[in-house]
């Protein structure tokens, strides 16, 4: 395209909230036949909210509460607020007359996988069932059934491991943001697939993609694992987009042709990203493909 024509659109793209970072990315976007989209906070409003408390073995409800309020007061995850207010709201009904005092010493992010540290010389991990594997925590059939049943209704299972053992865990849901299911069938109806990518268990990413009809998924997967996933689909000649909003998706929207952030993601992804979405509306991915075809043929 001619730097006039790309000046035009950048313009006019801007009005339309959704800005485009380069010429090549404009260039770019028309050709895209596969969306990847991440899950949490790019398809789901990333408001997620916890809906279910479990205790396992003889850990005190108290005891479970206090490790989740400390460790995730350190974390900037979108599961660390809710799971923080509705730890403090449980640990009210059962008696506490004063706030948590906890400390937390070594405070750990382990991406894709949850949060970690020692309280009181104890080692405390919170996040999903791939954590505590890592971690060499034992997943008994009890937690096992657990955890199934929360994902298949869509809901994240965020465990709690105290020195090795697991002692509770949230059921915490993120409902998909309103809007989405239209998006993707609207890519689908001018031929462009959609994928899922997550570092959310299979399950739960399956429920979710169910809901807006996305029919792949690629789940349990890790920022740098998200990357070469969006380099292999790219590898057949095809012209790749990612869509994304966190710090775990920083190097995949790198490695897509068109990386595009939401407007409300982290910083670290918009610096990533061709193109922003500062609406945060889904349907501006739509808006940049047009944008990009629009300016394309004007010249062509
Ligand atoms: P996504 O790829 O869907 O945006 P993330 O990579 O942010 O998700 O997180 C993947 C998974 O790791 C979450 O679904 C959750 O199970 C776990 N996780 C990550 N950070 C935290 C945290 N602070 N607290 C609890 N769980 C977490
Ligand atoms: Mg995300």
């Amino acid at each position: 395209a001619t730097p006039t024509a790309i000046m035009v659109a950048s313009g006019k793209s801007a009005s339309l909230g959704v800005l485009i970072k380069g010429a090549s990315a404009l260039q770019n976007a028309y050709k895209v036949k596969t969306v990847v989209f991440d899950k949490t906070g790019t398809l789901t409003v990333g408001r997620p909210e916890v809906v279910s408390v479990v205790l396992f073995s003889t850990f005190p409800m108290l005891e479970v509460c206090d490790a989740a309020i400390a460790i995730e007061s350190n974390s900037e995850h979108p599961f660390a607020k809710p799971i923080v207010e509705h730890a403090k709201k449980m640990r009210k009904k059962f008696g506490a007359r004063s706030e948590c005092s906890k400390r937390v010493q070594n405070f750990e992010v382990f991406p894709g996988g949850g949060v970690g540290g020692k309280i009181d010389r104890k080692t405390v991990l919170v996040g999903n069932k791939r954590l505590m594997r890592v971690h060499n925590v034992d997943i008994t059939p009890q937690v096992d059934r657990y955890t199934i049943e929360n994902e298949r209704l869509a809901q994240t299972c965020v465990l709690v491991a105290i020195d090795g053992k697991i002692a509770g865990g949230f059921g915490v849901l993120d409902a998909p943001k309103p809007g989405t299911k239209a998006v993707i069938s609207f890519l689908r109806s001018i031929g462009i697939s959609t994928i899922m990518i997550t570092g959310d268990n299979l399950a739960t990413a399956f429920a979710v993609a169910r809901g807006v009809g996305i029919n792949k998924v690629f789940a349990e997967m890790d920022p740098i694992e998200k990357a070469n996933q969006i380099r292999s689909l790219k590898s057949t000649g095809n012209i790749v987009a990612m869509v994304g909003d966190g710090v775990n998706d920083s190097h995949a929207l790198a490695a897509a042709d068109v990386g595009i952030a939401i407007g409300a993601g982290t910083n670290i992804a918009i610096e990533a990203a061709d193109i922003v979405l500062m609406r945060s509306n889904l349907e501006d991915v739509v808006t940049a493909i047009d944008l990009s075809r629009q300016t394309v043929y004007r010249i062509w």
